[in-house]
């Protein structure tokens, strides 16, 4: 069984992926078999370690797969096309492997959007090129232990000290947190300000009064290093402020769309791979003398997922290829996110029954997959928020 093709779901209708062309195919195709030899066989030993290998990191950026936005003055491979972006987020997530699956977006979708829209030339040239080839790694680092959804309530503090800031405060549930080399890290610059007293610093690992906290034992992504940052005293040049002084709330919602949209592709990619096992599995588990998949109830629940699965396709791939054209509105990104990592939660929930016992058993796909899922519809604004945001202009006026 390969996780990584889709033959199951698509062979018997003839809806064609939209908006993509051979490029992207050929594209995809390298990158799964990139993933057969570089990901799947070396997940376990991931999670049990907690974290993926940094050689995976390098591995990914000697093969193009990392951020391939960042421009070519930089190292990058100057691919300013999303679909290349969402492919590689797909990919990764439809194969069932939660530690690059979410560590790798953040990095390249979350991370490289800050530094190239607002990074100052130094900070650019020093991390561009090394975000580009896998040898530094990066993390958003917004939450707080008292502020997760209620950022504008944030307590680290910047202290301006003339040449540079005095960072003080923590950072919790940050994804690639233990690893990262450096954290776009949202700080109070003016406590009178409210929103408009947060700005956005580059914090480096290595500087004086930067500490980390061991990765989190987590219900699932065993493989993703979430853990918390400590900063006490410590000490950030000027050039790491990030486009300017109290704008970093502006910037975060500015940027924040697609991390949402980015979530929800890997949702549907997940939801696709959990499917596609249990199609497998049940054509080959047998019970009262027949395989499962000649039990009518249990075609006619598949049935269900599919169609479901299908129609979530097709509205991400079309919101993929309205991002690509830069028109996603906010409340589309919101709609993606929080409709398809609860679209992801409820396939795969499904998928553990269809497999019986052996859909509880963690060596089982999607006995993983039903851990992993659950954190999508607590970050990167929780579902609730994004109903927030998605109601809010409908009552308006
Ligand atoms: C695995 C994992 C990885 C993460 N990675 C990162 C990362 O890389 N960087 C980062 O900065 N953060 C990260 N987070 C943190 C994540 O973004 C927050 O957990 C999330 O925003 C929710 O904040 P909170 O935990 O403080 O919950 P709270 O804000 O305390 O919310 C608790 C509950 O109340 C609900 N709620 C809150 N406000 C409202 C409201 N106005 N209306 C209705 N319901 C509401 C929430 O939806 C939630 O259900 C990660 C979290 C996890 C679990």
């Amino acid at each position: 069984m390969d996780i990584l093709k889709a033959t199951e779901l698509q062979k018997f209708n003839n809806i064609e992926r939209q908006g993509f062309d051979e490029e992207h195919d050929m594209f995809r195709q390298s990158l799964e078999d990139f993933v057969r030899k570089e990901v799947i066989p070396h997940h376990d030993k991931w999670e049990r370690q907690k974290m993926v290998d940094r050689s995976f990191w390098e591995k990914m950026g000697q093969n193009g797969f990392l951020a391939p936005q960042i421009p070519e003055a930089y190292g990058g491979l100057g691919l300013d096309d999303y679909r290349y972006n969402a492919i590689i987020a797909e990919v990764l997530n439809r194969s069932g492997c939660s530690g690059p699956g979410i560590g790798v977006p953040v990095h390249s979708d979350i991370v490289v959007p800050y530094l190239i829209h607002y990074g100052q030339e130094e900070v650019k040239k020093k991390w561009l090129p090394k975000m580009a080839d896998g040898t530094a790694i990066g993390a958003i680092a917004m939450s707080e232990p008292g502020a997760g959804s209620d950022l504008k309530n944030i307590k680290t503090t910047a202290v301006d000290m003339g040449d540079h800031f005095l960072v003080n405060g923590s950072k919790t549930f940050i994804t690639n947190g233990y690893q990262c080399d450096i954290a776009v890290t949202a700080v109070r610059t003016d406590p009178q300000a409210g929103a408009k007293g947060i700005s956005l610093l580059v914090i480096e690992t290595g500087m004086e009064g930067y500490s980390k906290g061991e990765p989190f034992e987590k219900i699932g992504m065993h493989a993703q290093d979430t853990c918390e940052l400590f900063f006490d005293n410590v000490k950030v040049p000027k050039t790491h402020v990030l486009g300017d002084l109290g704008q970093g709330f502006a910037y975060m919602m500015t940027e924040l769309p697609q991390e949402r949209i980015i979530v929800g592709a890997c949702g549907l990619a997940a939801a696709e791979g959990a499917l596609e096992v249990t199609i497998g599995y049940l054509r080959e588990r047998e019970a009262f003398g027949k395989p499962l998949s000649h039990m009518q109830t249990i075609r006619h629940k598949i049935a269900e997922l599919a169609t479901e699965v299908q129609i979530g396709r097709v509205f991400v791939d079309r919101c993929i290829e309205l991002h690509t054209q830069k028109k996603l509105t906010n409340i589309s990104a919101s709609m993606v996110k929080a409709s398809m990592t609860d679209l992801q939660c409820r396939v795969i929930d499904e998928c553990v029954q269809l497999h019986g016992g052996y859909g509880y058993i963690w060596e089982y796909n999607v006995a993983r997959a039903y851990a992993d899922a659950r954190a999508q519809k607590i970050y990167a604004g929780s579902n609730e928020i994004m109903k927030e945001l998605i109601s809010r202009p409908l009552w308006r006026g």
